[in-house]
């Protein structure tokens, strides 16, 4: 199905002569996405240059039941912001929506609209000596309003959280054209409902963010970073509540990696090599930062205190601690193409979960089990955010197994895998979102009543289902 051609002349209309593309040839980068499991269609992309621009075309598809696709950067890993290839939805890209609004260092507040790229906000933070902490391999890419609408983690939810606790207020195009002016920076604001959280991690059902206010931190001039080797995921996690208190709760990153995951690394990335001599199971990369001067604390001292404590209590086998920033970028680049240097093995089956951290070391013995049942001689790769129960368990296809054959196993592996996490009381979707790729996963897991009460904030909002239908809820 098509949209109205005289529709389409009408939006145009609305968006001004930069503000469309209707040539195909054009269109590409908008609808495929990093995975390449969906590839969408649509007649029409709009990418509209200010919020009122945004209400007037919501309001027009609303009064003709248009359907929406809200898009950022396009890094989303679950299909979220690619519309479907029936090519009945408009996209509409907030890219042009660009602006810092205001930086306000009184209130340790940066007022951004949704198209800025989230380096853009790390660096302009970093200009008035703040830091906005939301970081993650994407961030040249991906936007905040994005990362809004997906509550992005990243490796430093340890210790700032993640974007649910990073943004103060939020302005919004209600799928009625109408526009919410939520933006404050507020940190005490008791008056009810919490709005702003709805939209939260909404992916776009419930209506287009236009802008936000987020919070700032002094930006931690200090900072080290080490890479060791612990026995087991058991070890790990001692070693994360040893060192957490050790550092007064300094730990901004703490990551768990295989050996496997660091061997393809090694083998397909170039300009990486193995930190330690020595060969071990698993590794742990940790950072601690402090905005407090050298002077007044000697974070070198703090990081050598907590291995050396490790070492002794026999959690940390060996280890490295960077010895300056060109070493810490070595570090992290090991750590940060873990996933990207999977696609050389072959097919990945992915999980992105999330699980009490004490239950991580029971749950990875157990789904070892699991993953070998379902696929003999299949090869887990668990890495990522230990440090808040975030894993990111990939499962790399076994060396001699057809790549399509792996990959047709996906959803049932997924199902083994999940079925075992909820055991655990975790979570399917720690923080990638839902999209189109996991809305049975929704069905499964989630009960009846959350999914009552979310169907109903839905219909409620959106009556005629014109904010991107094909995402989070079955229609
Ligand atoms: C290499 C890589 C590493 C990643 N690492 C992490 C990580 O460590 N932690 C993590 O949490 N995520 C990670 N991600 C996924 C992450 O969620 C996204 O990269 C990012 O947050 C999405 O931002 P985006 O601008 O690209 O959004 P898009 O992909 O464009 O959109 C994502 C969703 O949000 C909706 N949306 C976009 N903008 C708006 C808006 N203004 N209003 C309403 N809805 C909107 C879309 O419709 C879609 O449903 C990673 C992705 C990649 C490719």
């Amino acid at each position: 199905m098509t949209i109205n051609p005289t529709h389409i002349e009408k939006l145009k209309e609305i968006a001004g002569s930069k503000g469309w593309i209707d040539n195909p040839s054009n269109m590409q980068s908008f609808l495929e996405e990093p995975r390449d499991k969906f590839k969408g269609h649509t007649d029409l992309i709009l990418l509209p240059e200010n919020r009122d621009q945004v209400s007037e075309i919501v309001r027009y598809c609303a009064q003709h039941k248009i359907p929406i696709v809200p898009q950022g950067g396009n890094s989303g890993l679950v299909g979220g912001g690619i519309p479907s290839s029936a090519g009945d939805e408009i996209l509409i890209s907030l890219r042009r929506l660009s602006h810092i609004r205001e930086v306000n260092i009184d209130n340790q507040t940066v007022t951004v609209e949704a198209g800025c790229i989230l380096a853009h906000i790390q660096e302009q933070a970093k200009e008035v000596d703040c830091l906005f902490p939301l970081s993650l391999a994407a961030e040249g890419s991906c936007m905040i309003g994005g990362n809004l609408s997906t509550n992005a983690g990243g490796v430093n939810v340890l210790h700032y959280g993640n974007m649910r606790n990073l943004v103060l207020g939020l302005e919004v195009v209600l799928p009625n054209g109408d526009i919410w002016h939520g933006l404050n920076g507020l940190r005490k604001n008791n008056t009810g409902y919490d709005l702003k959280q709805l939209f939260i991690g909404a992916e776009g059902t419930l209506g287009i963010i236009t802008a936000a206010t987020l919070k700032l931190f002094p930006y931690p001039h200090e900072k080290q970073t080490a890479f060791v080797a612990v026995k087991d995921p058991k070890a790990a996690v001692d070693f994360l509540t040893l060192a957490r208190r050790i550092s007064g709760n300094m730990i901004t990153a703490f990551e768990i990696i295989p050996r496997l995951g660091l061997d393809i690394v090694i083998r397909h990335i170039p300009n990486n090599r193995d930190p330690l001599e020595t060969s071990y199971d698993w590794y742990i990369l940790l950072e601690c930062t402090s905005s407090l001067g050298r002077d007044l604390l000697n974070l070198e001292q703090v990081m050598e205190h907590i291995l050396s404590s490790a070492m002794d209590k026999g959690l940390v086998l060996d280890g490295v601690i960077a010895k300056n920033e060109t070493e810490s970028a070595q570090l992290w680049r090991l750590r940060e193409h873990l996933s990207d240097a999977q696609k050389y093995e072959g097919g990945s089956i992915k999980h992105d979960i999330s699980l009490p951290i004490s239950a991580i070391p029971e749950f990875l013995i157990k789904s070892g089990a699991v993953v070998e049942k379902v696929i003999p001689s299949a090869r887990p790769v668990p890495f990522g955010h230990l440090g808040d129960g975030n894993l990111h368990y990939n499962i790399s296809q076994p060396i001699t197994m057809d790549k399509a054959e792996f990959l047709d196993k996906w959803e049932h592996l997924n199902h083994h895998v999940h079925d075992l996490v909820k055991e655990y009381n975790g979570s399917f979707s720690a923080e990638h979102g839902i999209g189109r790729l996991k809305i049975d996963d929704m069905e499964r897991y989630k009960s009846k009543i959350e999914l009552d009460m979310m169907r109903k904030i839905k219909n409620s909002l959106d009556p005629d289902m014109i904010m991107n239908p094909n995402v989070i809820l079955k229609k």
